[in-house]
């Protein structure tokens, strides 16, 4: 399976300003001072391989959506924030029409619904768009932004065929020749989280969720739900310190609970997902930094905790890597 992220952005989208792409520049050519950048190939490298991420590329800015494809002629898409809308633009260039395309809804809050009047492929005859969701009422939510006045044109406009199924929590549904599991997190409204299966191969699609101080405890059935998978995309915009303070009960997670679980749940790949829109791409940075040293600094801990002793944690060998997921990213598993 290859996993592109088309928006990564929580909340609300951000742009960037004049003054971020200047600031970018000045920290570029700063950086390239005594380099030999001749050729334009020399400066591609450059780019790629010396400048950090922050002066060389960005996180993005778009809302919530992300494109599994699973070899499948069927599209399957998470969330319609708007980083569906430059997903829709690549599509019509593939397949014009006659596609069939399942979109899974976490929930139904506006960054992960407000691109679905952008996806120029729901304006397409001959197009189908199976809509997924745990919710009531699916259908009437995606009506409703569409409604005089909040937007010009109504839900009817749309060309394509929509069909709407509600599935319940621990319910497999099978499309796109893969298995996907759907589990109920807890989010205001709630919210669902998805297991991709194929074969040996899995994805989570795991984002609005905060997970309380139970998670802590030896039974939180979503360590279940996310055993052994390749790759875990983990809404995480907070630190420690905001998510048990200020932003409690907000409904999302820190990076160190991210950490905690995808450890304890054997997951290869975490990818933070779903990212604060008030923190700049510099910002997104240092917190992936500081989200890999407590995941460094807890596995000294557990090395230290001599294992053996009864009650001392087990060696902690996963995540193997943890990934600040970006609009553009594209991961293979
Ligand atoms: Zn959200
Ligand atoms: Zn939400």
């Amino acid at each position: 399976m290859i996993v592109h992220f088309k928006g990564t952005r929580g909340s609300l989208p951000i742009a960037h300003t004049s003054q971020d792409s200047t600031e970018k520049i000045v920290g570029a050519l700063l950086e390239a001072r005594g380099h030999n950048l001749r050729s334009e190939s020399q400066v591609r490298e450059f780019v790629k391989d010396h400048l950090p991420f922050h002066k060389g590329s960005t996180f993005g800015g778009n809302t919530p959506c992300v494109h599994v494809d699973t070899g499948s002629e069927e599209w399957l898409i998470f969330d319609a924030g708007s980083g569906i809308r430059p997903l829709g633009q690549e599509i019509i260039k593939k397949s014009p029409s006659g596609s069939d395309f399942h979109i899974f809804f976490s929930h139904f809050h506006y960054d992960h619904i407000q691109g679905l009047p952008f996806f120029t492929p729901a304006y397409i005859p001959g197009n189908r768009i199976f809509i997924h969701g745990g919710h009531d009422n699916i259908e009437e939510f995606l009506r409703d932004q569409m409604r005089t006045p909040f937007f010009p044109i109504d839900f009817d406009t749309f060309q394509a065929e929509f069909i709407f199924h509600k599935h319940s929590h621990g319910e497999t549904v099978n499309v796109c020749n893969a298995e996907i599991k759907v589990h109920k997190q807890n989010h205001p409204g709630d919210s669902y989280g998805f297991r991709v299966q194929q074969g040996n191969k899995s994805v989570i699609y795991s984002t609005d969720a905060e997970h309380p101080n139970i998670a802590h405890g030896k039974k939180y059935d979503y360590l279940d739900f996310i055993m052994g998978s390749n790759l875990l995309i983990f809404d995480a915009p907070y630190s420690h310190s905001e998510s048990i303070t200020t932003r409690e009960h907000w409904g999302h997670s820190s990076y160190v609970m991210g950490v905690e679980l995808a450890a304890r749940g054997e997951v290869e790949k975490l990818a933070i997902f779903h990212h604060d829109p008030n923190l700049s791409d510099k910002e997104l940075c240092d917190f992936h930094g500081h989200t890999k040293k407590f995941l460094e600094r807890s596995r000294l801990a557990v090395r230290e905790a001599k294992p053996g002793i009864p009650g001392a944690p087990s060696p902690r060998c996963h995540p193997y890597e943890i990934i600040m997921s970006y609009d553009g990213l594209s991961i293979e598993v």
